[in-house]
């Protein structure tokens, strides 16, 4: 039988950290292969786990300036701390430690990797929860992202002709990948995101709509704060997918941020693991060629059990209602008392819907006028 999904992975994801005090725990990685595995995902007849492969030097210049890469490289060889700001680094937020760069090199290889396996190789399917560092950008981390993996890895379909739409489900704005394409057709980045109004990175509004050839290609839908899954549902339904659907790109791109959860520490919308699940199904309904890739979550189990919940949608196989005892037993030693593999439903107070539902209205109501003729699409 032919394995038509990859799942990339390195036991090397887990061999960095951003300190005890950052938000971003790189746990979460083991924790979401370790849950897979529990659930019997990863040796499932259709997949082949490919083990990722740093990028190199060369394919990063394909987007990051090479005096970036330098200092980048440089500072990760010392192990006194070092900071400049002029290129982002060394602050609380994107902290320097040794051997940075060959453990993002590493991230950033894994979403190479998987679009190789689809594009080159016919995979169906792949997913790379490595990937989804969306605002890097080429000479400049922010937001604890140091290289845009996504835009790296794109470019040389580029250079091949192909049209690529990423769909960013994050939190936050993609600004990174946005910005990477601002200019051109050949990518249709769609983003959905809590908005920018006073929320990192004070981006992503609904008026940012592209420049010159790439006018029409860049669609933000800024989402107000107590935003739930039938918000995020709606901007599927009625924006997303009758977008990818008049594009018809050569291959679907997707960030998974898992940080949307009402749970997660960091943002204020009220999503669960129903919309993750729902958004991997609309998204294997495409029947495009489709690359998954991680991004935010800070909550380390909300993280393994979306993921988990991605990548079994896109087999297509069923999961336990319980969390797997094992995975219970290594959860509760980090001191976290969940059992229940997905959400319970969570709807936001009526109030807060209200004034959600008439946010988004306003803003499809824009994009219809504006976009969608474009497309061809008829609202
Ligand atoms: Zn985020």
């Amino acid at each position: 039988m032919h394995k038509n999904l990859a799942f990339i992975y390195s036991q090397r994801f887990n061999t960095y950290t951003y300190g005890s005090l950052h938000p971003m725990k790189v746990e979460r990685y083991r924790l979401s292969y370790d849950l897979m595995e529990a659930c019997g995902l990863l040796h499932h007849p259709g997949v082949e786990v490919v083990e990722a492969t740093a990028a190199t030097k060369e394919e990063l210049l394909r987007f990051h300036r090479a005096d970036y890469l330098d200092i980048l490289e440089r500072y990760s060889q010392n192990n006194q701390s070092c900071a400049n700001f002029k290129y982002g680094l060394g602050d609380m937020e994107n902290p320097v430690f040794e051997g940075l760069y060959s453990w993002i090199s590493l991230m950033c290889g894994a979403t190479i990797t998987a679009v190789r396996e689809v594009v080159q190789h016919g995979r169906r399917a792949a997913f790379s929860m490595a990937g989804g560092w969306h605002h890097g950008h080429a000479a400049r981390a922010s937001g604890f992202c140091y290289l845009n993996d996504v835009a790296v890895a794109l470019q040389p379909l580029l250079q091949q002709g192909k049209r690529i739409a990423y769909v960013d489900l994050d939190a936050h704005h993609g600004d990174g990948v946005q910005q990477a394409f601002y200019a051109t057709d050949q990518v249709l980045t769609i983003s959905m995101h809590e908005s920018g109004k006073d929320f990192y990175p004070y981006s992503g509004f609904i008026r940012e709509l592209g420049e010159g050839q790439g006018y029409g290609y860049s669609v933000n839908i800024p989402l107000i704060p107590h935003s739930d899954d039938l918000i995020l549902e709606q901007a599927m339904q009625r924006v997303v997918l009758p977008l990818i659907d008049a594009y018809r790109p050569d291959l679907l791109i997707t960030q998974m941020g898992a940080d949307f959860m009402r749970t997660d520490p960091l943002t204020r919308l009220e999503g669960t693991t129903a919309f993750m699940e729902y958004a991997a199904r609309c998204f294997m309904q495409t029947e495009l060629p489709w690359v998954a890739v991680g991004g935010g979550g800070y909550h380390s189990i909300n993280v393994a059990r979306a993921w988990t919940l991605v990548w079994a949608a896109m087999l297509g196989a069923d999961v336990p209602y319980m969390l797997p005892s094992d995975f219970q037993t290594i959860v509760s030693e980090l001191g976290y008392d969940q059992n229940l593999l997905r959400d319970p439903p969570h709807l936001a107070n009526p109030d807060d819907f209200a004034r959600a539902q008439k946010a988004l209205d306003e803003n499809i109501a824009l994009l219809e006028r504006r976009i969608f003729p474009l497309h061809h699409i008829r609202s």
